[in-house]
């Protein structure tokens, strides 16, 4: 068997809808876990919107109109970086810490050399560890998503200790409304982080500065 084409895939989603093009919340489905934010009763999805022609563009998909296309262009909230990789504090945050990894050269995932997606594996893994060695934080999350921009962003998010509710992806959800984490405590979470990876990892730290 082929794999399932996209307008196959549609066409079966589209068939579950109702006649206002709706589908329906499964009873049983993580709608319904305790993680999951919103009450379930009065709950509905959107209609479901027609197929797209294309994939939307995305940011810097031509590398000449991307943010790497500037050299020596400081990335925003950088706290750590070597020649290949730099780690950026986003702020505001209401997570303990929410960090973005990128590479310093134009790539998406899949189109990382092989040197550079063994070294993906290793930073992850340290900023992984860092940020659950923060006593705010419960778990390290990892995320790519890739919809918006070009240029390869993992997220990794410290998901708050010792709130149950805050666990899995509806963290995400969550984080939409739980208050915004004082900068200073912040950037005080961030430099312990980029701490840790520079003596996992090597490249230097940089102080996290208001407004980053
Ligand atoms: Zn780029």
């Amino acid at each position: 068997m082929k794999p399932e084409s996209a307008e196959s895939y549609y066409a079966r989603v589209a068939a579950a809808t109702d006649d206002d093009g709706r589908l329906p919340v499964v009873d049983g489905s993580a709608m319904t876990w305790d993680i999951f934010p919103f009450e379930a009763a009065g709950l509905r999805l959107k209609p479901l919107q027609p197929m797209a022609d294309t994939e939307p563009p995305r940011r810097g998909e031509d590398p000449a109109t991307c943010w790497c296309a500037t050299p020596g262009a400081e990335r925003p909230g950088t706290i750590w970086r070597n020649d290949r990789w730099v780690l950026r504090l986003v702020e505001p945050s209401s997570l303990p810490l929410t960090l973005f990894l990128e590479p310093v050269a134009h790539h998406d995932l899949t189109g990382l050399t092989s040197e550079l997606a063994a070294e993906l594996g290793q930073l992850v893994v340290s900023v992984s560890g860092a940020l659950e060695a923060l006593p705010s934080v419960g778990r390290a999350h990892v995320a790519k998503y890739g919809d918006g921009a070009a240029h390869l962003h993992m997220f990794l998010f410290g998901r708050p200790a010792r709130v149950p509710q805050l666990r899995g992806s509806p963290l995400q959800d969550w984080s939409e409304c739980l208050p915004p984490v004082p900068a200073d405590v912040l950037h005080a979470n961030a430099a312990y982080v980029a701490g840790r990876v520079a003596v996992d990892m090597g490249g230097e730290t940089v102080a996290p500065t208001a407004g980053s």
